[in-house]
């Protein structure tokens, strides 16, 4: 089987049914064949209808989802592939509300679902920027009212710092750029976003020397915290406020921030501050695989099977939340939300044009 599916057709022709999923992830898993995790012997036979393969040799059991994010699940594996298919295929992603119209999803399962594939979503060995690079900060709104003494920022607001990686419309390669020039016909490439504490220059030279290549351009707007980029390596032009709106000194950062709030706003209903960088993430992973979205269902699946196991209580960091509880609020709220749903128009995809 080649790339992932495209189209929700194809994907239902490939996916048939949890056969099809247990091929299709056993093929990525043992690329050369199975081998056995206990006594490394390639000789295995299929349990009858499990996804469970039996070393000849040492008598041990494996399943195809052992040692992934997929691990003990009780959901049927074509669920996880579905729900994988829509967030990287969807050009906003989908939340959990909408996840749990899929059969037998209640909404924790969904939102657990889309939890662990969202941690599918940061690929560990990713290169960084380069070329050349605009970085701006923006406080986005969240949920929750209170601040929160690890994230910080004002109430209600989260602060993030964003990175645009700018290429010339035409090469697909660094634009030609010189001190005060205006760049015309680019185009963004890649972005990255980061929720900071605060907008001190220690935090955002972290952000910049995990983000972006030394030696690369670096275009901001006037910030102090700014001042010691050209120290650290990279080319600084930083564009000082009041000549020029923000908005058109740094056009694809604040662009990127624009959609990120309708995003925000149009699928999860607002950002929750806890969750907020894996949102960020799941943001980011879509945006820079816009142009090849079949490919990133196959590479959600091939991280995640290279993935450690990831349990609920992990993800929330805390003892189990009690579901029953405040039950009938949340009916009331997904009531009201799936009307919202139903209201609101669905955002168009990310045209080249626009972004
Ligand atoms: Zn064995």
């Amino acid at each position: 089987m080649g790339r992932g599916p495209g189209s929700l057709l194809d994907f239902q022709t490939t996916f048939a049914d949890e056969e099809a999923c247990i091929e299709y992830l056993a093929a990525r898993r043992w690329p050369d064949g199975f081998a056995c995790p206990k006594c490394g012997s390639n000789d295995a036979w299929r349990l009858a209808a499990r996804p469970l393969w039996e070393c000849r040799g040492c008598g041990r059991q494996t399943s195809v989802t052992a040692g992934t994010l997929m691990a003990k699940t009780k959901l049927p594996l074509r669920v996880w592939f579905w729900a994988a298919h829509l967030m990287s295929t969807h050009s906003n992603g989908v939340s959990a509300l909408q996840l749990r119209h899929q059969p037998g999803l209640s909404y924790p399962a969904a939102w657990l679902l889309e939890a662990k594939l969202r941690r599918a979503m940061v690929n560990p060995g990713r290169a960084k920027l380069q070329g050349l690079v605009e970085i701006d900060q923006a406080e986005i709104h969240c949920r929750e009212a209170e601040p929160s003494p690890e994230i910080g920022g004002r109430q209600g607001m989260i602060t993030v710092i964003g990175a645009v990686e700018v290429v010339d419309r035409e090469t697909g390669g660094p634009p030609k750029w010189s001190y005060n020039k205006k760049l015309l016909d680019t185009r963004p490439q890649r972005i990255r976003l980061q929720v900071i504490p605060n907008n001190e220059a220690a935090t955002i030279e972290a952000f910049v020397q995990a983000n972006v290549e030394p030696g690369s351009v670096i275009l901001t707007d006037g910030h102090a915290s700014y001042g010691r980029l050209q120290a650290l390596g990279y080319r600084h032009d930083p564009k000082v406020a009041g000549l020029m709106a923000a908005h058109l000194v740094l056009p694809w950062v604040h662009r990127a921030f624009a959609l990120l709030k309708r995003w925000g706003l149009g699928v999860y209903h607002g950002l929750r501050r806890k969750y907020v960088q894996t949102y960020l993430d799941e943001y980011c992973f879509r945006f820079n695989r816009r142009y090849w979205r079949s490919v990133s269902f196959e590479k959600i699946l091939n991280i995640t099977a290279a993935q450690q196991p990831l349990y609920r209580h992990e993800i929330i960091g805390s003892s189990p939340r009690n579901y029953a509880t405040g039950k009938a609020r949340r009916s009331a709220k997904l009531a009201s939300e799936t009307a919202d749903l139903a209201r609101k128009p669905r955002l168009e995809p990310l045209p080249e044009t626009s972004l």
